[in-house]
């Protein structure tokens, strides 16, 4: 069974916030018209609001659209009460997203007759706490085919998908509805003449390894005849990411870019921390409003988790680059996108400490301090030094592959619950912004609409869970 919440950020602020219940609402990441609407109500979904379009292009379609700004706190809270509901049902259930889950079924064969019932009382349970809130449900024999039907009926879907109705489904649909078919796939299906979803589903495995280029065929054949591909992620290889798109105007200035990177860097030892794991690579990137980037990539000898000593390490491939060029340096005003990636993970427990270094100090160290932090409602009321330097800089994006984070420890208890706390400074209150129509842009269009970045406004490593 799998479950898809309806529109879910622009669901979460309308259900917070009953005044915008029945309106056209985009979520933004930050307000600016060139800004990415990364989330949209089913009111501007209908108006043909798209995710990811421009909040420029938006307007056009739908002058009338509000506008909030995005409260991750309050999303991923939602999630883990969502997910809590799911578990009433369940004990095998794994969060896809900050708004997907898929429920493993397959040991209470004896227990429900029904999966359907179970189905409505899941959207019941989940109306009675939050009833602003909709989901579709797609249940079938593998997680692939439930979540395809989750994408047949929206909003407030529930479809069941079975050998003797599966191709009727699939009839309806184009090969690029089918998640992880994307028009570069569906021309090498075409190419070899497989047309439409039925006839991929009746192709050979060979046929499909052929359109594929190899064993990638196999996992697709399987996921159209009902055996299951996707279901659990390696926990070896994955990687942890902090990802933050610049306004221009954030861009401009030199020490909000430094700072910037010194809390991308906080954001992943913070979760390295929590997890207890180490990293033995780092890789950074920045990308320019020309669409041209820059990253590199650091091994390291001894496994690190320190965010200062993690920016130290690309600080320095920074300058080599800066030297061997001739450059003032890489932070330009033309700064889009900054993004720090680690990966190579080394748990804690067992780590080897070399006989002469202060590590064991410094590490033990880290780790009182984020049990200081732990001690207090307010993740900020405690920071470390380097967290001074401009702390409310970066906004807290919503990380969807950080949903590991909001799991549940052995106590029961949320695994990290910083990622529950809004990003305010202490003692200020939160701050609500809705926006009607601003006045219309001036008549000279500035330069920075044509590279302005358009892509979704949230990259942290949610395709480590779903398969792109
Ligand atoms: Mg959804």
């Amino acid at each position: 069974m799998y479950i898809d919440m309806n529109s879910y950020f622009a669901s979460c602020e309308q259900q917070r916030h009953p005044e915008l219940r029945g309106k056209p609402l985009g979520v933004l990441t930050y307000d600016s018209p060139n800004a990415a609407v990364i989330a949209a109500s089913i009111e501007a979904k209908r108006m043909g609001v798209k995710t990811g379009m421009r909040l420029r292009d938006c307007r056009e379609l739908c002058p009338q659209m509000l506008t909030i700004a995005t409260h991750p706190a309050w999303y991923r809270q939602i999630h883990v009460d969502v997910m809590a509901i799911l578990r009433r049902y369940c004990d095998d259930v794994i969060p896809k997203s900050i708004d997907e889950a898929v429920c493993n079924f397959h040991s209470y064969k004896w227990v429900y007759n029904d999966l359907s019932a179970i189905a409505r009382q899941i959207k019941a349970d989940i109306a009675a706490q939050y009833d602003y809130l909709k989901c579709s449900i797609g249940i079938a024999p593998n997680s692939f085919l439930a979540k395809l039907g989750t994408e047949l009926q929206k909003p407030d879907g529930l479809v069941t998908i079975t050998e003797d109705n599966i191709d009727h489904h699939l009839a309806t649909l184009k090969l690029t509805d089918l998640p992880g078919i994307a028009t570069r796939n569906e021309r090498r299906l075409q190419l070899i003449g497989i047309r439409n979803p039925v006839e991929m589903r009746h192709s050979s495995p060979a046929l499909l390894r052929k359109a594929f280029g190899g064993v990638v065929g196999d996992y697709w054949h399987r996921r159209l005849n009902f055996c299951e591909v996707d279901m659990y992620n390696k926990s070896e290889n994955r990687t942890m990411s902090a990802t933050r798109t610049m306004s221009s105007q954030q861009s401009r200035d030199r020490q909000q870019l430094e700072s910037m990177l010194i809390s991308l860097c906080t954001r992943l030892e913070q979760r390295l921390v929590k997890s207890s794991l180490f990293c033995r690579e780092v890789s950074f990137a920045i990308r320019y409003r020309d669409g041209s980037a820059w990253d590199t990539t650091v091994k390291l000898a001894e496994p690190l988790q320190d965010a200062m000593e993690m920016r130290s390490y690309i600080k320095e491939r920074i300058a080599e680059y800066e030297q061997s060029r001739g450059l003032a340096t890489l932070f330009t005003e033309k700064t889009t996108n900054l993004t720090v990636v680690i990966q190579s993970f080394v748990n804690g427990q067992v780590m080897q400490y070399s006989l002469f270094d202060n590590r064991l100090k410094r590490d033990m160290l880290r780790k009182v301090v984020y049990q200081i932090k732990d001690m207090y409602d307010q993740k900020n009321i405690v920071r470390k030094g380097s967290e001074l330097l401009n702390p409310f800089v970066m906004k807290d994006a919503v990380g969807f592959g950080s949903v590991r984070d909001m799991g549940l420890g052995k106590d029961g208890q949320v695994k990290n619950r910083h990622m529950l706390e809004e990003d305010t400074a202490p003692g200020e209150p939160r701050k609500i912004v809705i926006r009607q129509r601003q006045p219309p842009p001036p008549a000279v269009e500035d330069e920075e609409m044509y590279h302005e970045y358009t892509g979704p406004a949230y990259s942290d490593d949610h395709y480590d869970n779903n398969p792109p």
